[in-house]
């Protein structure tokens, strides 16, 4: 069994693309700028944007943290956005998800310009990934992609069975496993509707579990050699910890992983990726990669 280790692969692709800043830089070129609106102060929204902060410095981008109190009109957001969007200094943005109530997601998702959607979130950036065009795909399942890659997991021809349905990760990935330049795999994606679920499982050489339910997945649904991709990362109550949790898997790791070719662990293994590739889909926005 391989233990894909997304923590030490994060750092290498930091520190290439680190190496590629300096390099731009030296040259003469523009460093890379990240922005990322932050609303209210949900603690989980505060660590994720704190990293990915510490990830622009580790890469040597520019970044700039935008913050609102909570009670912020759509109006006013939206005002944020359109700013960000003609700001040319600023390569790609994120609005930090979830948002209050009552603004509209999908309408600030949509406000932004879709060439500066570096979350990959942006209706023509999902719809270029369906069809295989140059895009930004959202960075969670461009991390997963990116490890079975650097690991060799065998995909092309195999069959890959996806836990999970949402825009942000089990449907791009059920499209990009599908594509003959990426997975090229023959793919199946269940859901909390789907009837055969476990014999899908049972029949699969990849399993990617992205549902939110800790220990989900057991060794009586793993086929032996199986590779697991384990999105999952659900906090769960652990009073031995100083934050008074733990981070849980949708997989039950310790009897699943002695069955498997190849597994990815919570923490250290998805998590780490998903920042990551935020990282390179800025440097492709400050390098104009696939929009002028
Ligand atoms: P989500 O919006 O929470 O939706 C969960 C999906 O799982 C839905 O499609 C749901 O089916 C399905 N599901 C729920 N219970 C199920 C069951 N008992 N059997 C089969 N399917 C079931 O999904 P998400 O936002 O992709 O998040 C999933 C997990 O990944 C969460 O733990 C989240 O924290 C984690 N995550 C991690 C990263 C990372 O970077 N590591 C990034 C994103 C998400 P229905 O559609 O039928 O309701």
């Amino acid at each position: 069994m391989v233990l894909i280790d997304g923590k030490a692969t994060a750092a290498q692709i930091k520190a290439e693309i680190k190496e590629e800043v300096d390099r731009i830089v030296s040259n003469g070129g523009k460093r890379p700028h990240l922005a990322a609106i932050l609303v209210g102060h949900d603690g989980g929204s505060e660590t994720y944007v704190k990293n990915k902060v510490l990830a622009c410095e580790a890469c040597g981008f520019q970044s700039t943290l935008i913050r609102f109190e909570d009670d912020i009109t759509e109006e006013a957001l939206l005002a944020e956005v359109d700013r960000l969007n003609c700001d040319e200094s600023v390569d790609g943005f994120i609005v930090q998800l979830p948002l209050p109530k009552h603004i509209s997601e999908q309408k600030v998702i949509e406000a932004i310009d879709y060439r500066k959607d570096v979350d990959g979130f942006h209706p023509i950036n999902v719809g270029r990934m369906a069809i295989g065009l140059p895009c930004y795909v959202s960075a969670t399942p461009k991390g997963i992609l990116e490890l079975l890659r650097r690991y060799n997991v065998p995909t092309s021809g195999r069959k890959c069975v996806i836990l999970g349905r949402s825009n942000i990760v089990g449907k791009p990935m059920a499209q990009l496993m599908m594509q003959k330049q990426y997975g090229d795999s023959t793919v199946t994606v269940c859901h909390s509707r789907s009837a055969t679920l476990k014999k899908e499982c049972q029949e699969a050489d990849i399993i990617i579990a992205a549902i939110g339910k800790p220990g989900f997945l057991t060794a009586d649904m793993v086929k032996p050699g199986a590779a697991i991709i384990d999105v999952g990362t659900t906090r769960v109550p652990d009073p031995s910890r100083k934050s008074g949790f733990r981070l849980s898997g949708d997989v039950d790791f310790e009897h699943v992983a002695p069955l498997c070719s190849f597994i990815t662990p919570v923490p250290g293994g998805v998590g780490p990726m998903t920042i990551c590739m935020l990282m390179q889909n800025t440097l492709s926005a400050a390098k104009k990669e696939f929009y002028r």
